[in-house]
């Protein structure tokens, strides 16, 4: 099938239009490294191409985590957002006689933090069950969203082994659409976007990343700060406050506190602070 490129342009646009920051169009063959299993045919046979797009995340409440407009806006509200974008790009390709799969990201998640693992979305196209792709994962999705936003000239990975776009840095949410459509295929970004300033890892409280980079991210030891899985929440907890302890006086201080236990309990949201995101300097925008 010839590639369409009035169609790209036209969900590019369209992408926009619903409330997509950046789009891009990316092929399957630039998920080659993918491990099997976790391509986008698994997830729709006979995919050609995948839509990936952004969402910002504002600095208003990215630096003031936890709160409440940070889970809202962050997550709860930016989930659904990003949701209705993609829906409604799936529709407008199968409205054209593609098919196409707007991927969600919660729930489809392999939150099995080690072991041989079964992907349970694709081992359900398995008659065979011990035929399906058993794959040691830790915390992987079915599809890497970063690396599709990646694939599709959005970004690259930096150092925080975030989704760092020359626009907002790792500030933004991604969404996608996987689709048999064969789109032109977006222009990669081939120079580093991360300056590798290491902002991030002195800010991390949990020690998930470190200076070598994506590779070495334990996305374990992450989980395990932002949802207080372990004693060493204490630390991180202390670590968090003291960095805030020079910006407040101790009323705040105190309220804060006492907002950051309820907010603990609640829902784990930006308990750590997310520093990997919000001391990265490249598009940061300084206040007005
Ligand atoms: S979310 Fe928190 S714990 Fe996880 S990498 Fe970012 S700063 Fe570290
Ligand atoms: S904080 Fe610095 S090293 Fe970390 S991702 Fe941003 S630019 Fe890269």
């Amino acid at each position: 099938m010839a590639k369409v490129p009035d169609l790209t342009s036209e969900i590019k646009e369209f992408g926009i239009r619903m409330g997509a920051e950046t789009i891009g169009a990316a092929p399957v063959e630039r998920f080659a490294p993918a491990p099997q299993g976790f391509k986008p045919e698994d997830l729709l046979p006979g995919a050609r191409s995948v839509v990936a797009f952004t969402v910002p995340q504002l600095a208003g409440y990215c630096e003031n985590v936890p709160c409440n407009s940070y889970t809202q806006f962050g997550y709860i509200f930016k989930n659904l957002y990003i949701d209705r974008i993609a829906w409604e790009i799936a529709r407008f390709l199968d409205d054209r006689g593609y098919w196409a799969l707007p991927y969600c990201r919660e729930g489809q998640t392999t939150t099995q933090v080690e072991g041989v693992n079964p992907n349970p979305f694709v081992e359900r196209k398995y008659r065979d069950k011990e035929k399906a792709p058993r794959i040691k994962v830790a915390l992987r999705g079915d599809i890497s969203m970063r690396k599709a936003a990646e694939a599709a000239g959005l970004g690259r990975i930096g150092v925080n082994g975030l989704l760092i776009t020359p626009e907002m840095g790792p500030r933004q949410r991604i969404g996608l659409c996987i689709t048999t459509a064969e789109l032109e295929p977006t222009p990669l970004i081939t120079e580093d976007v991360c300056n590798h300033c290491l902002n991030c890892v002195e800010a991390c409280p949990g020690g998930a990343i470190t200076e070598n980079g994506p590779e070495e991210f334990d996305p374990v030891k992450c989980i395990k700060t932002v949802q207080r899985w372990t004693s060493s929440y204490e630390d991180s907890l202390k670590n968090f406050l003291s960095r805030r302890q020079n910006a407040w006086d101790d009323e705040t201080r105190l309220r804060r506190d006492a907002k950051f236990v309820v907010y603990n309990l609640i829902v784990g949201t930006g308990l750590c602070g997310s520093g990997c995101i919000n001391t990265c300097p490249i598009g940061k925008r300084t206040i007005r």
